[in-house]
């Protein structure tokens, strides 16, 4: 045998009993989404270098160390995308879906960041995004969130909390960077040595620290909420009062900054505790200076993007997955004669019966294994076709799951009509 060739390091591949719950979630989601008004928009996995390094900035985490950068054959610096809010900008002044126009857009799929593999830390996950465009207000920051809020409903997911902060304007941030680095600055020795780094490029994320020994440190520190400018604030006490009146709960958190550059105002988290350090399911906030940053014309706009790993192993920890659908008929084709007529059968059903789930056996076997495999496979009834039952044009039907209920024999041509009935009688929901 050759040496076997595994996958990548931190790249998973989503097994079939997991596809199932990817799917329902994928597909509660959009349902939630539709409900709000907001279109999918499909994107390119790779993009040009340059729109990450311009948009999320040169000193994030996700720039300097975590993005994979190769170059094309022409010599192009191309990167696998790390997130999606910087592609959909570029798609939505490309295609000039922007400039005076209001668009609720989302996107799902796999992004890509060279971090180091944990749980809930992968080098190949899962977002799905949101983003709004061409509204400025703080309604607007209050609609993303209470989607959210309705998307953990729907899922039933309640080990999540809201944490919100306002960045406020750039003005405002660069005045408050000044005192942020004037605190840590004179407290520089009780600092480490990524803070210490921070310092001179991105002070504000020191703010963000997941070091446990730094918290009493940045929990003194300078408050950006005193800091806030008037419009700013302002439009923070409305998203908050909206919000209220919704019935939503949040707590504010002056520490909560986000790792890319572009966010400005309103910036929120949904975090739990339910899964050790990488506690935050779904991010975001106001970028309304990106749009202009990437070629367009100034547009305000507000996004977010959870995590769709992170939500799923919540929700298997909380025992929220449902289970993967099984079959409902296994048709057991007793004798080589009965395989062209059986699967013909098959195909009558599930032309009369859309919604059927019916597995046929594939590749023979005695009626033992058949049945084995039938039973395996979690159908709940079996239609058996043997060579008696051909010569009379007629199937057998056997109860899997119920020892109580009697196998009984009907004619071919009544099985389309008496097989929903019989579904109905097991429980099965179909249509
Ligand atoms: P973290 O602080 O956990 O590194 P982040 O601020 O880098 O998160 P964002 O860029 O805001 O994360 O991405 C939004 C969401 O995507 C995160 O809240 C998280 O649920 C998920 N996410 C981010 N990076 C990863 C990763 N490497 N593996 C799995 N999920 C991730
Ligand atoms: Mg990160």
């Amino acid at each position: 045998m050759s040496r076997q060739i595994k996958s990548i390091r931190g790249m998973h591949d989503i097994l079939p009993e997991y596809t199932g719950a990817w799917q329902w979630l994928e597909s509660t989601l959009r349902d939630v989404l539709a409900g709000y008004g907001y279109q999918e928009i499909r994107l390119p996995i790779v993009e040009h270098t340059e729109l990450f390094a311009r948009s999320i900035g040169e000193v994030t985490d996700i720039v300097s160390k975590e993005m994979y950068t190769f170059e094309d054959r022409n010599g192009d610096s191309l990167t696998l995308r790390p997130e999606g809010t910087a592609s959909c900008v570029r798609a939505g002044v490309e295609h000039g879906l922007l400039h005076n126009q209001q668009q609720r857009l989302w996107y799902m799929g796999p992004m890509f960041r060279h971090e180091r593999p944990q749980k809930g830390r992968y080098r190949q996950f899962h977002q799905i995004g949101v983003e709004a465009f061409g509204m400025a207000g703080p309604d607007i920051d209050a609609e993303l969130i209470l989607m959210t809020a309705r998307m953990w409903q729907r899922l039933g997911l309640d080990q999540v909390r809201l944490e919100l902060n306002s960045l406020g304007s750039a003005e405002a941030r660069a005045a408050y960077r000044e005192h942020l680095v004037a605190y840590f600055q004179a407290r520089q020795d009780q600092l480490d040595e990524e803070s210490r780094q921070r310092l001179h490029t991105n002070p504000l994320r020191i703010l963000d620290s997941k070091n446990p020994d730094l918290r009493p440190l940045i929990q003194e520190a300078p408050s950006l909420l005193d800091h806030l400018d008037e419009a700013s604030s302002v439009h923070f006490q409305t998203l908050q009062a909206i919000l209220t009146q919704a019935g939503v709960t949040f707590t504010l958190n002056p520490r909560l900054v986000r790792g890319l550059d572009y966010y400005g105002r309103t910036v929120f988290e949904w975090v739990t505790d339910a899964l050790g350090a990488q506690g935050t399911v779904c991010a975001g906030g106001r970028y309304d200076g990106l749009v202009a940053q990437l070629g367009g014309r100034a547009t305000s706009a507000a996004g977010f993007a959870m995590g769709v790993e992170r939500l799923l192993s919540l929700l298997e920890d909380a025992g929220r997955l449902p289970a993967p659908p099984a079959p409902q008929v296994y048709l057991v084709l007793a004798g080589a004669d009965t395989v062209a007529p059986g699967m013909a059968l098959a195909e009558t059903l599930r032309s009369a019966l859309p919604g059927l789930r019916l597995l046929v056996n594939g590749g023979g076997g005695s009626l033992k294994a058949q049945f084995k495999r039938a039973d395996r496979s979690g159908a709940t009834w079996a239609l058996i076709l043997g060579e008696t039952e051909l010569a009379a044009g007629q199937v057998s039907i056997k109860p899997l799951r119920d020892p109580e209920r009697p196998q009984m024999t009907v004619s071919m041509d009544d099985l389309t009509e008496r097989l929903p009935e019989l579904l109905a009688l097991s429980g099965h929901i179909h249509g």
